[in-house]
């Protein structure tokens, strides 16, 4: 089966391409790349005016799937990520029962093959239960097809637990992934420690939280020589700290989530439940840390720390709602809106932190277009602004705080393996 995106304006950073180029899709690889290719025999599809880039990846996700299906599962939050321009999902551990053993990794894999929409990479917990006691079987989990380890939701408290996961990953050249948070500075605060929280009176939780265990983590990479990718970096002095440790040498790449980029802790006034995440929206200055950081290459990526939720979890008090974003649908609109519109990234650059970078960190083929690869696209029109509309969302977690916020950057095609998951803005089941 042959396919033609005819006339689009094509965007590889990993081929050093951005220009009029049709892409050409054989047996779910990429065929060819030309300004003129030939079109017999293939299914012609205009995308004159359009971006036609990698598919995105993202390598942090919560699909819930198992135990909290009431959420979120694999169908409908790989079908949400196709919505959202993405191919290939990372998702997290803390699900029910947890993913710390080979038979849960092999559960999402296998029920993603028969369900899934786009390419689903599980994560395996770094301890037991995320009790921070005793290491998972590491080792097991990447022979049944974990492409990390993580104990997303909390941080691993302990130095000594880290230290042990840090060595052992070293011998499989395993990616530890860690939520820098340290529980007892963050003494149960949900909203970033400022003034906000002393105008809205909610529980207050410094940054000291975050960076405190992101420079350990930094300083055991260091001394011990392991590679460690940091997790929604938020803070201005999180990003001071990776610079100064990039500059080092020492093996550590980290990522922000599209909410830090679009929000700072001031859209907290008026109490809106769907603001509270983890970690919390900070000040403005953090944000232009954050941003700087994107464009000067300490943070490596854009993930979405997608986390959908039920309407009854967030339709509580401030302080009893459960934190997090159902982004999927919305992280390249606000990235693209806020970045590349804003003038602060380039498209191409935008392109690298969310498809080409990510593919690097985990080891995957795909985040470019070379003739060879896999044909994971994302098409998109970022010429016609539209307001998020969290109604319209596929996942089932409608828990955004950027509902009818005017943005740019709408996905018209996904193909996956050279199969349309979203066509013309619309989910396409085969
Ligand atoms: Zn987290």
């Amino acid at each position: 089966m042959k396919i033609l995106l005819k006339n689009g304006t094509l965007v590889d950073p990993a081929q050093g391409i951005h220009g009029k180029m049709s892409v050409l899709i054989e047996d779910g690889r990429i065929a060819g790349l030309g300004e003129i290719l030939p079109e017999e025999g293939a299914e012609v599809v205009d995308v004159t005016g359009k971006i036609v880039m990698p598919g995105l990846i993202d390598m942090h996700c919560h699909l819930r799937d198992p135990g909290y299906e009431y959420k979120e599962d694999i169908a409908s939050g790989t079908r949400a990520a196709a919505m959202g321009g993405f191919t290939s999902v990372v998702c997290m551990g803390n699900t029910k029962p947890f993913a710390d053993n080979a038979a849960v990794i092999t559960y999402i894999l296998d029920k993603a093959r028969r369900e899934g929409r786009v390419r689903v990479y599980p994560v395996g917990t770094v301890t037991v239960g995320l009790k921070g006691e005793e290491l998972t079987e590491m080792a097991d989990m990447l022979r049944a097809g974990a492409v990390a380890f993580s104990d997303d939701g909390r941080g691993v408290a302990s130095g000594g637990q880290i230290r042990l996961a840090l060595e052992y990953a070293k011998d499989f050249d395993a990616l530890i992934m860690e939520h820098c948070e340290d529980m007892k500075i963050a003494a149960d605060g949900y909203v970033n420690e400022g003034l906000m929280s002393t105008l809205l009176g909610l529980q207050a939780q410094n940054a000291a939280a975050e960076e405190a265990m992101l420079a350990r983590d930094l300083i055991l990479a260091e001394h011990l020589n392991a590679r460690i990718h940091l997790c929604h970096v938020t803070t201005k002095g999180g990003v001071e700290l990776i610079r100064l440790y990039k500059n080092k040498g020492v093996r550590v790449t980290a990522e922000t989530a599209p909410h830090y980029l679009a929000a700072t802790e001031d859209i907290l006034d008026g109490y809106d439940t769907n603001t509270k995440v983890n970690p919390p929206l900070r000040t403005a200055e953090d944000q232009a840390a954050l941003k700087a950081a994107l464009a000067d290459g300490t943070l490596d990526a854009i993930a979405t720390d997608h986390a959908p939720h039920h309407s009854d979890e967030k339709r509580v008090e401030y302080a009893l709602a459960a934190s997090g974003i159902s982004g999927f649908e919305t992280a390249f609109a606000l990235s693209y809106t806020e970045l590349v519109k804003g003038g602060v990234l380039t498209l191409d650059r935008l392109v690298e932190v969310m498809s080409g970078r990510p593919a690097e960190i985990l080891g995957l083929e795909q985040g470019t277009l070379k003739p060879g690869a896999p044909a994971d696209i994302a098409v998109m029109d970022v010429d016609a602004p539209y307001a998020i509309d969290v109604n319209a969302f596929v996942s089932k977690g409608k828990n955004n705080p950027f509902h009818g916020r005017q943005v740019y950057g709408r996905t018209v095609h996904t193909l996956v393996n050279g199969v349309f998951a979203v066509r013309d803005g619309k989910l396409n089941e085969v």
